[in-house]
């Protein structure tokens, strides 16, 4: 038989990070000093504590927490006494549910001292409004440090743990980075390898054959902390570490924040920003990769040059686009013959597909492309303040009427969304007035802030837009500085081809004439397609070229 054994009374205590922080009223030993007091006082035995140190009540597997409703389950609990009705749980669903449910159903007296509960005194009403403040006091705590990140990330303190490989924290100070030059080598042969157009698969295996270090093994050899195991095997490079590597922005001097989010104050899991919605901070630090470079390797990794399944490939892969339907063209090689190597557009599956073939051979490319370019350096060389004029007067037309009409709709986004803000205020201060209704407050405040952030959204992708067409003067200059970089150009190289060339666009054949012509435009890096053909100067520069071509440079007389 067993004996009918007297409850346990629950005295219950928790204490989140946030009010550690706000002082000793709320501290743990604070809590079980009034709840002993109160147990003692009022006549409660076999009093059992239950505690939750440095969990917040916005989440509802806290381990003492558990505890004490396996007791109350089981029912060995009849009686919890909390400080404050807040310690229980900051989520009014939750609370709400366990005081009008669990603990009727198990017979549970609950009483929250400060707050003058006491179940058995029957429920106010008034509890499901404290319940509710108490939610709202999680969400604003929750919003302070959000607003302290926010504001630090804002002002372009970097929010992540660890820099980037390439860069240590400053011991005197860990908002700032140094450049590390050892990590740093390993980043820029890693840029370099990939402007000759050797993929992250490829370089991770250059890397491990090489018995370089990976970023963990590295950061571990010289005491840095690191959350990331190093590989099993030692050198071994993913080919994803890589890839990473390449896309970062950090390497351009630059801090990148709020790449990623909290869903919200009730849920932890981290949520990829879209990169329209990144703050970046131009020169936080050292770069260790120029500009000009970095770009291209964005080029080139959007494009993802493959080579075929034969092995062989061409210089000008992942480069060639159809006029007509704009995907890419496919490099072909039928024969052993290198003459006879080929373009088609992907989409024409031999004469099955959606798109005609758009046919060109790689040798007339060989000679076409790097003639142009010639030509083009030229060109720039001798008529800078022409072609910059030039250039210019093309994107400022274009983008004149297209900035004023992004300046007016930024300007209208911004005055409504601070007109939101009041009119959320007001509802606010009618509900706690109780001149609204729960429900009808909860629908509006939906609505404003549904309204809000679409506007916050399409204001930064504005604005981001607005910044980009404010770089196009920059990008003429940076190209100028690319020619300048260059004295001549005697082979023609993946390095020089990705520097100078976005992409080739082939348009299908015109036999109207009776001849097979076939119209190419080679797209430059920064400053698009070069209309210059027309131009005796230009026409002159290519024929200057040819002259000087095969014999050493000459001086022209
Ligand atoms: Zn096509």
């Amino acid at each position: 038989m067993s004996k009918q054994q007297e409850p346990i009374t629950a005295l219950y205590c928790r204490l989140s990070q946030e009010d550690a922080r706000e002082g000793e009223s709320n501290s743990i030993a604070n809590q079980k000093a009034i709840l002993a007091k109160y147990a003692k006082d009022n006549g409660f035995t076999r009093t059992e504590f239950f505690v939750d140190d440095g969990f917040s009540g916005t989440v509802f597997d806290r381990p003492g927490f558990l505890a004490m409703m396996d007791g109350v389950k089981s029912g060995t609990i009849k009686t919890i006494i909390v400080k404050d009705h807040s310690r229980l749980g900051r989520n009014r669903l939750v609370i709400g549910t366990l005081l009008e449910e669990d603990f009727e159903r198990y017979g549970v007296r609950y009483i929250a001292i400060m707050d003058n509960i006491d179940s058995e005194q029957g429920l106010s009403d008034l509890i499901p409004m404290a319940d509710l403040f108490n939610e709202w006091h999680a969400k604003n705590t929750s919003q302070k440090v959000r607003s302290v990140k926010h504001a630090q990330g804002n002002a372009g303190i970097p929010l992540s743990g660890v820099p980037p490989f390439g860069y240590l924290k400053d011991p005197q100070d860990k908002r700032k980075w140094l450049l590390d030059e050892t990590a740093a080598k390993v980043v820029r042969r890693v840029f370099a390898l990939c402007m000759d157009g050797k993929g992250p698969s490829q370089i991770a295996r250059l890397l491990e054959s090489e018995k370089v270090q990976t970023p963990v093994e590295y950061l571990r050899s010289i005491g840095v902390k690191t959350p990331k195991k190093p590989p099993r095997v030692p050198f071994q490079w993913e080919p994803s570490t890589v890839a990473a590597m390449l896309e970062r922005q950090e390497y351009l001097g630059c801090v990148v924040n709020f790449r990623t989010r909290r869903k919200s104050f009730k849920i932890k899991k981290q949520l990829r920003l879209d990169p329209s919605e990144w703050k970046v901070f131009e020169n936080h630090h050292e770069p260790i990769i120029a500009k000009s470079a970095w770009e291209r390797v964005q080029e080139i990794r959007q494009n993802k040059r493959r080579s075929p399944k034969s092995g062989k490939t061409s210089l000008f892969s992942g480069l060639l686009e159809c006029a007509d339907c704009h995907s890419k063209l496919y490099f072909s090689k039928k024969t052993e013959d290198a003459n006879n190597d080929f373009f088609v557009c992907s989409r024409y599956r031999g004469g099955r597909g959606e798109c005609t073939a758009h046919y060109i051979r790689d040798i007339v490319l060989y000679n076409l492309v790097p003639e142009h370019l010639r030509g083009t350096l030229r060109y720039v060389k001798k008529y800078e303040k022409y072609f910059v004029q030039a250039v210019n007067q093309k994107s400022t037309q274009e983008q004149a009427k297209s900035i004023a009409e992004k300046k007016r709709r930024c300007e209208r986004n911004k005055k409504r969304i601070a007109e939101l803000d009041v009119l959320f205020q007001r509802i606010y201060e009618d509900f706690v007035a109780a001149r609204l209704s729960d429900e009808r407050f909860g629908k509006l405040s939906e609505a404003y802030e549904a309204e809000q952030s679409a506007l916050k959204a399409e204001t930064v992708q504005l604005e981001t837009e607005l910044a980009e067409e404010k770089q196009s003067a920059a990008n003429t200059e940076r190209f100028l500085e690319l020619v300048r970089s260059y004295t001549e150009i005697d082979d023609l190289t993946p390095t020089i081809l990705n520097e100078f060339i976005q992409k080739i666009v082939i348009h299908a054949p015109d036999r109207s004439s009776g001849t097979r012509k076939q119209k190419v435009e080679i797209y430059y890096n920064c400053v698009g397609v070069l209309d210059v053909s027309q131009e005796d100067a230009w026409i002159e520069a290519i024929a200057e070229c040819r002259r000087n071509q095969k014999p050493k440079e000459q001086k022209t007389a």
